[in-house]
Parts: C-alpha cells; sequence; structure tokens
C-alpha cells in the first residue's frame, strides 16, 4: 500500500529538533577562507530539514517504497534482462579480500583478486567461443565501442583506411548505431524482411569495400534469431569487414550456441543482465568483449595475464587501443558474474536459456488471442506484441503501460523497436515462477478487455501511485528535481 500522504521531509521541520549528536571538538577549527576559492565557501546556514533520527528513518522507507526493483515485483522489461539476482553474489561480492583491496595496490598482494578475473575471462571464453576476453569496458555500450575500436585499429593496421561503414539491421539495439558513431563510422542501415529477420539482398547490397563491420543484435530486439548467420558472415568477411554480435542478452542462447562458432570476430556481454550484477539506474556494470585472435593485439592495456604461475598485468602492448577505464573495470560485478556462473555451473547456465525461452514463449501464446503478434514465430528470451488492435479503441500502448503500474508490475519497454507499431516488449525471465507469469498475463488481459467495455480507466490510469500520469513533455523539458521550500 502507498501512502499517499507521507509528509515530505521540510513539512515536518521543527526548528532546534536533531537527529544526531557529535562529540565535543577538541581540534582548532578551520578556517575555510584562504583554503578554497572564494565565493566556494558558505556565508549562510542551509536550508536543512530539523528532524529527528525517526523522521529521517521513516522519511527514507516511505521513498524506498515508492521504487520498483526486481526485489519487489515483476519486472518484464524488454531487452533489459531485469532478473533476479540471487544474494550469495551480493555475500562474495563483500569479502573483505574483495571490497577493501585497492586498485593500486601492488600485483602480488592480490593474486587472489587478479585470479578471480583471469578465471573469469577463462568462463567467458568458454562460453562465447572467442580467443580472449577483456574485463574493462563498464558496460554494453561501452563494449560495443571498445569492439569497434579494435575493428578501426585491425583496419588500419593493415593500411585499409577507406573501411568507414558500420553496417547495422533496423532490429538491432539502439546503442549499437550511437555506439558506431561514437567510434567514427557512418552507420548504414539494413531492412528487416517479412519475418523480422535481416534481408539478406539488402545486406548484399550495401556490403562493399567500405564495410567495416557489421553488428549484429542477436536475438534481434524482436526476441527473434537470426537464421541465416552463416549466410551474413560469408557475405560480410567475403568482402572483408569484420562481424560484431550484440551478445547483451546471452540469456537466449548461452551454453546452446557460441557467437564465436558462427563466425563473430567480436562479441560483448553484459555481466549486469545475464550473469546477474545488480543494473538500472545506469549504476555501475560491465560488458566484457570477447575477440578472436586476430583482434587480440588492439584489446585495451594492460591485459591480465599468467606468468610463472603468477597473475600479472602487461603493459607491453603496442598496437593496443589502449586504456578505456580507470584501473581494471568494475571489480564488484565480475565477483558477482563470477559467483554466479560458480554457483550455476554448466548445467545451471543451460537451464537458465531453456526457462528464459520457455517462459517467453508461453507468455507469448497466452497473450496472442488477446493483442496483435506480429512475428507469429518461436520467440526466444523476449517477444514483441502490437497494441495496434486496442490503438483503434481510443487506447494506446501508453495507456497499457501506465495501467500495469496500479496492478504492481514495471511495464514492459514500448515504442521499441521501432519498426512495430505501438509496441509492447516483454521479457519475462527465467527467474519467474509460473504463478507469476500467470499473474501478469492475467493482468494484461484484463486490461485488453477494460481497452473494450471501459477505456477510460486505461487512457487515465494510473490510479494507485503516488505520482499520477505525468505531462512527459514538460517533465523532460522543464524536470522539477529538488524540493523548494515557498
Ligand atoms: C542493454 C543492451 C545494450 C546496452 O547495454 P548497456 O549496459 O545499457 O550499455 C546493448 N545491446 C543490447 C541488445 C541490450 O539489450
Amino acid at each position: 500500500m502507498h501512502n499517499q500522504d507521507q509528509q515530505l521531509i521540510f513539512e515536518v521541520s521543527k526548528p532546534g529538533r536533531i537527529g544526531y549528536s557529535l562529540p565535543e571538538m577538541d581540534v582548532p577549527e578551520l578556517d575555510l577562507n584562504g583554503l578554497l576559492p572564494v565565493g566556494y565557501v558558505r556565508e549562510q546556514e542551509p536550508n536543512l530539514p530539523e528532524v529527528s533520527e525517526l523522521d529521517i528513518m521513516r522519511h527514507y522507507t516511505a521513498l524506498s517504497k515508492r521504487n520498483h526493483g526486481v526485489d519487489s515485483g515483476f519486472y518484464p522489461l524488454g531487452s533489459c534482462t531485469m532478473k533476479y539476482n540471487p544474494k550469495i553474489n551480493e555475500n562474495v561480492a563483500r569479502y573483505s579480500g574483495f571490497a577493501h583491496i585497492h586498485p593500486l595496490q601492488d600485483e602480488s598482494s592480490v593474486q587472489g583478486a587478479l585470479g578471480l578475473m583471469y578465471d573469469l575471462q577463462q568462463h567467458l571464453i568458454e562460453i562465447t567461443g572467442m580467443d580472449e576476453v577483456t574485463l574493462q569496458p563498464a558496460a554494453g555500450a561501452h563494449g560495443e565501442w571498445t569492439g569497434l575500436m579494435m575493428i578501426r585499429a585491425f583496419h588500419e593496421a593493415n593500411n585499409d583506411l577507406k573501411r568507414t561503414k558500420v553496417i547495422v539491421p533496423d532490429s538491432a539495439h539502439g546503442t549499437n548505431p550511437a555506439s558506431a558513431t561514437v567510434a567514427g563510422f557512418e552507420t548504414v542501415t539494413v531492412k528487416s524482411d517479412e519475418k523480422g529477420l535481416v534481408d539478406l539482398d539488402d545486406l548484399r547490397s550495401v556490403v562493399g569495400e567500405d564495410t567495416a563491420a557489421l553488428m549484429l543484435t542477436n536475438p534481434n530486439t524482436l526476441g527473434l534469431f537470426e537464421e541465416n548467420i552463416l549466410e551474413m558472415a560469408d557475405i560480410v568477411h567475403g568482402a572483408g569487414g569484420k562481424l560484431y554480435y550484440d551478445g547483451a542478452n546471452l540469456n537466449a542462447v548461452m551454453s546452446k550456441a557460441r557467437p564465436g562458432d558462427m563466425g563473430f570476430d567480436v562479441v560483448h556481454l553484459n555481466l549486469h543482465k545475464t550473469f546477474t550484477g545488480p543494473h538500472g539506474g545506469g549504476g555501475p556494470g560491465s560488458g566484457p568483449v570477447g575477440v578472436k585472435a586476430d583482434l587480440i593485439p588492439y584489446l585495451p592495456k594492460p591485459i591480465l595475464t599468467k606468468r610463472d604461475d603468477k597473475f600479472v598485468f602487461d603493459y607491453d602492448r603496442p598496437q593496443s587501443i589502449g586504456r578505456v577505464k580507470p584501473f581494471y573495470g568494475n571489480f564488484g560485478i565480475n565477483v558477482r558474474a563470477y559467483t554466479y556462473i560458480r554457483s550455476m555451473g554448466p548445467d545451471g547456465l543451460k537451464a537458465v536459456t531453456e526457462y528464459a525461452v520457455l517462459n517467453a514463449n508461453y507468455m507469448m501464446r497466452r497473450l496472442q488471442p488477446h493483442f496483435d503478434l506480429p512475428f507469429d514465430r518461436h520467440c526466444k528470451h523476449e517477444f514483441v506484441l502490437s497494441g495496434r488492435r486496442q490503438k483503434k479503441l481510443g487506447v494506446r500502448t501508453l495507456d497499457i503501460a501506465k495501467r500495469l503500474l496500479d496492478f504492481g508490475y514495471h511495464p514492459p519497454t514500448i515504442y521499441f523497436p521501432l519498426n512495430v507499431e505501438e509496441c509492447i516488449m516483454i521479457e519475462p525471465t527465467e527467474t519467474e515462477s509460473k504463478e507469476t507469469l500467470d499473474g501478469f498475463i492475467d493482468t494484461m488481459i484484463q486490461i485488453a478487455k477494460e481497452a473494450e467495455e471501459n477505456p477510460e480507466i486505461v487512457q487515465e490510469a494510473p490510479h494507485t501511485t503516488v505520482v499520477g500520469r505525468l505531462d512527459e513533455t514538460a517533465a523532460a523539458r522543464k524536470p522539477v528535481l529538488r524540493y523548494r521550500p515557498e
């Protein structure tokens, strides 16, 4: 239950009420003037609320209840893999030997941590079928950019300077064209065919001597496995280009198929999706990149290697694209991913894939009679519905998403991918029970009925949340981000 009347902390403030106690000052007071530039030293007391410890406790607890997270409810946000992150990951990440070390410590004193990173790299090499892996990139998009910079360095080293274009299907994740642009390439879009897969004729017509790489999101953002990968690999490699695999959604193929075996030269993974690192809100992630042998010289430096049974960082990498992250990546996420891989084991990881795909297909088939299904094929870890039937009744996909909030669900991804009208992209993940899936399906069916019988209730949703329907334009253009006393 939400408490709509929860007072803001500023409103319960009483002059003189405090929630802390400090010992008497026993050192001389520092004169900040002179230490800090003029204008940086506060001249007046800040206008802070004066409250007790209990008041502040209740304030933050109330705020936390207004948030939706995987730990509080179902979160079928397509393409984001908001699955449950086992708490054993957190326990291990907090071991003081991992949590309390410093990145500048001498290598000899952190052999355990380096060993974990090395082992994680070996596991990811095995899972992806690549020859080497870097753990430096901090996110999926960062991994994409890192991979493309390596491809660029490869072509430059071969004096193949006309390769300025990266081919990106229209069913790719939105970060792909963005990363290609930031890496200095021009992006070329290839169309999907009526089955929702890359149109091979269109691909053939854009591939050429100026092709640096093809970036393939697989399964694509429609949740469909690209059937013609080996043919695509022939087309692109035949023209001298490289193949990039966006493996952020490895949940769908892990332990079943490996990008390295399909002919890909580079792949990135999202440890903060498939491998249960916490994510959301732009928090720290990890986007390791795997490469085939001919790209190893360009990996970000330092690379972690084993020499005489010791783990060492090797900086002697003359062809490296350089460092892409201060220190060595987001180590805490590596610990979580390592714990996950080791606690699941190979059979566990295979089961993850099977249940992720089973759950998505189960939901898709139960929802099919009630919503339009633009691509009626076996899906992988996610699927895409269209709200065009409901739109004819005056209920838009945005309204359906808002109505789901009334039932305690995080909405699916909406209006993406762009090639589906009134798109609803649902990813149930493998960690949810059948009861949870059925609860969500029944709610979606109820909302479809409401759209027919009582559209206002959907159009005006949400009704039970602390904040109602926002003016989205004003919220984006004139955000109110802090409390201002009158
Ligand atoms: C999430 C995602 C990305 C981007 O990952 P970030 O960590 O958010 O940068 C890229 N590609 C696909 C397919 C994704 O699902």
